[in-house]
């Protein structure tokens, strides 16, 4: 057999560093790039330059896409963590409304309470059972009228009474004693401020 080329070779190179020659032909420049100094050398750099580029495209790619998915998976896991933290606030925030907004007045009971002066400001000394939340208080009138009434709520009544704390007694202001002639407790609305129905429903508690 006549021996091959090296310029023969360099034609089919291309072809066999694709892979796409027959069995036959990758045997026959096999033999000859083990033989041929110039010929391999041509084979390995023709290969690095189709090899090494596409080699890095696929990485480049295939780190784009975990890339990728890598951040739809966090922004979903962030959006699922802000969705959860939304939905427990929610819950609290409906809870807590539920437990504390809701004013349950308590009814006057003259043993319960008692007004007291000091240092020329009334206040109303609550002796009863229940937990109060707060009061709501009206500023004194021309008539120098003022009405008061404690409320609670189902955190004080249900909630609190578990934890067992010492029910403390506290003072409630009410208000400057030369300010006021008569004290009313009763429920009433803030909004109807000057509505006389307030001072209809009220009990007068106290009378300088
Ligand atoms: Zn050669």
């Amino acid at each position: 057999m006549k021996k091959i080329t090296c310029e023969i070779i360099k034609d089919i190179l291309p072809l066999y560093v694709d892979d796409v020659v027959s069995a036959d032909t990758r045997t026959m420049v096999e033999e000859h790039l083990a033989e041929c100094e110039s010929c391999k050398k041509e084979a390995e750099a023709m290969r690095k330059s189709i090899k090494i580029p596409l080699h890095k495209t696929v990485e480049k790619e295939q780190a784009e896409v975990l890339h990728n998915l890598k951040k739809t998976f966090k922004n979903k896991k962030i959006r699922i963590s802000i969705i959860s933290v939304l939905a427990t606030a929610g819950v609290i925030a409906g809870v807590y409304s539920a437990l504390v907004l809701p004013k349950i007045y308590i009814p006057y009971e003259e043993k319960d309470f008692s007004i007291e002066i000091v240092d020329g400001n009334v206040y109303a000394n609550y002796k009863g059972t229940k937990e109060y939340d707060g009061s709501v208080t009206i500023n004194p009138t021309k008539e120098k009228k003022v009405a008061f009434y404690l409320y609670t709520n189902p955190w004080n009544t249900y909630i609190q009474p578990l934890f067992k704390r010492e029910k403390e007694e506290q003072l409630i202001y009410i208000g400057k004693a030369d300010e006021m002639k008569e004290i009313y407790y009763g429920e009433f609305d803030l909004v109807s401020e000057d509505n006389e129905a307030i001072w209809e429903n009220a009990e007068k508690i106290w009378i300088k």
